[in-house]
């Protein structure tokens, strides 16, 4: 059984065809209605060669396009099964008779169990409906709608073409002909927010297409979309910003469509914005990932173990413990509350215990704390009332405290805080897997967050931690309570001699941290 929070492509090829095939796109140079005949025009995100794949772009005749593309897909994935996928440009606009002897020659050329055919919602005729329904008969034929979005602003903006109600003609024809969609959407338009995506795959969910393809909007190099970015900067989504919108959108598709795409590729000779820093693949781990933290497996008891950093979820022993002996003791979190409201950030949040203990502490001034983990599913198991709220509700508040749970990758979370904490908790849970949690630049933001007369308490005293925690601008010292082991840091200058975690642009994987830690060292 699937493991993945949300249908996959990959699922869907192995119910629907007992094996995965894999896409082999070629352009027919068909050109495009909405293109004026010199090729200008178009679609303001799309660049003149129509989208074409990176695999096939230097090929010259489709033989070479379709042999380039299947090498391609033996070499890179093992790949022995075929789709064939008419991707750039419209694949139907030609007359029927050229549409007929163009596909029946294409799949002569290899052995394929599927048609895929990329097009506009405008440019399906019913001669060429018809045909398709005939192909169908013989191979499994599917059409790759362009809807992008059902915002009939947007799509005069992005000079589409045509409206939303000719978009959603077109789903209910293929429909009544029997052919498969897969519907396309970006996410991130000019002037479109949560909103209208929304909108837009709740639409197609209801029209019941068969598969959705979603990928964020890319400014291309030389397109009408790359000069309107060039003369006034649009919201572009970085990797983790889009992964919101993403996770947002997954949840509102159920579980028998497919997901056929979450990104899209385009040269990095050809992209303007957005520059991510994180491989399509690790995006796609990252996604499958924050939802299943935040939301448990889908299929699988929850499990207290976590296989990522082979420890217990469960709160250790001396948790409770090291709660009161090191995070408030140590932070002077009483005597604070004693002189004023005092501001916590609780980074590594997990069971809750060292906020927890701080909410019991007796009080006449308030606590206001700031809880971040990625892991929010946990919070759904624990038998506390007060986790069972911010399971729901993400905040919790009584005379005295306030809670507020942001969960999501702690680096973006962290990015995101526009406000001075008084102490700043900090439980990597497992430092030495986890070190994403204790790079210098981690720690850097953590030196901007903190008022300079705040304290950090850290459950871990690794000197490599020591070190990253020097470079940041922050002095520490070692505690070491029995057992209890850690450090405490305060702004100031010191020197400590030693490489750190880095992680320059915040998005590497624990294992490209300490592989980068071993590349600095050498
Ligand atoms: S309809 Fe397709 S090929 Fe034509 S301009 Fe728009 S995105 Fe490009």
């Amino acid at each position: 059984m699937s493991q993945l929070p949300y249908y996959s492509y990959r699922n869907y090829m192995m119910d629907t065809y007992g094996k995965v095939l894999y896409s082999i796109p070629i352009d027919l140079d068909l050109g495009c209605p909405n293109r004026k005949s010199d090729g200008s025009g178009g679609c303001t995100f799309c660049p003149q060669n129509g989208a074409r794949s990176a695999q096939s772009l230097d090929a010259k005749s489709i033989e070479e396009q379709i042999h380039k593309s299947v090498a391609f897909a033996k070499r890179r994935y093992k790949a022995e099964h075929f789709m064939l996928y008419i991707q750039a440009y419209t694949g139907t606009f030609t007359t029927l008779s050229q549409q007929k002897e163009t596909y029946s020659k294409l799949l002569k050329f290899h052995d394929f169990d599927a048609i895929s055919i990329g097009t506009r919602p405008d440019c399906l005729s019913d001669e060429t409906l018809k045909y398709l329904q005939e192909l169908n008969k013989e191979i499994d034929v599917i059409v790759d709608l362009g809807v992008q979005t059902l915002n009939d602003e947007t799509l005069k903006k992005i000079n589409r073409g045509h409206d939303s109600k000719c978009s959603l003609e077109a789903i209910q024809k293929l429909q009544s002909y029997g052919i498969k969609i897969f519907a396309h959407v970006i996410v991130g338009l000019p002037n479109e927010n949560r909103c209208d995506w929304e909108h837009t795959v709740k639409k197609l969910v209801t029209c019941k297409v068969d598969g959705i393809k979603i990928h964020n909007l890319h400014v291309i190099k030389n397109t009408q979309l790359h000069d309107e970015y060039t003369k006034r900067k649009f919201k572009i989504f970085d990797e983790y910003e889009y992964a919101e919108e993403l996770i947002y959108l997954l949840r509102l598709i159920p579980s028998n469509i497919p997901i056929i795409r979450i990104a899209t590729d385009t040269p990095n000779k050809d992209l303007i914005a957005p520059l991510w820093y994180m491989e399509k693949g690790q995006f796609g781990e990252y996604i499958v990932q924050a939802m299943q933290y935040r939301y448990g497996k889908a299929d699988t008891n929850r499990e207290f173990w976590s296989e990522k950093y082979k420890d217990f979820y469960y709160p250790r022993s001396g948790a409770k413990a090291q709660a009161k002996k090191l995070f408030i003791d140590k932070s002077d979190l009483q005597k604070r509350l004693t002189c004023k409201d005092v501001k916590l950030l609780d980074i590594g949040f997990g069971y809750g215990i060292n906020s927890l203990e701080a909410i019991k502490l007796k009080k006449k001034n308030s606590l206001h704390v700031k809880a971040l983990d990625q892991d929010r599913s946990i919070l759904k198991e624990a038998d506390n009332p007060l986790l069972h709220a911010l399971y729901e509700k993400s905040y919790y508040s009584d005379e005295n405290n306030s809670l507020e749970f942001i969960v999501g990758d702690i680096r973006y979370s962290l990015r995101k805080l526009d406000e001075k904490f008084d102490v700043i908790f900090l439980d990597p849970f497992s430092e030495d897997k986890n070190p994403s949690m204790v790079s210098i630049e981690v720690f850097k933001i953590l030196h901007d967050l903190l008022h300079e007369d705040g304290v950090l308490v850290c459950s871990t005293s690794l000197h490599t931690v020591r070190v990253a925690l020097s470079q940041a601008g922050f002095k520490s010292q070692i505690v070491t309570l029995k057992d209890i082991k850690g450090l405490v840091a305060t702004k100031g200058y010191e020197h400590i001699e030693g490489v750190p975690y880095s992680d320059p642009y915040l998005v590497y994987t624990d294992k490209q941290i300490a592989k980068y830690r071993e590349h600095l060292k050498a």
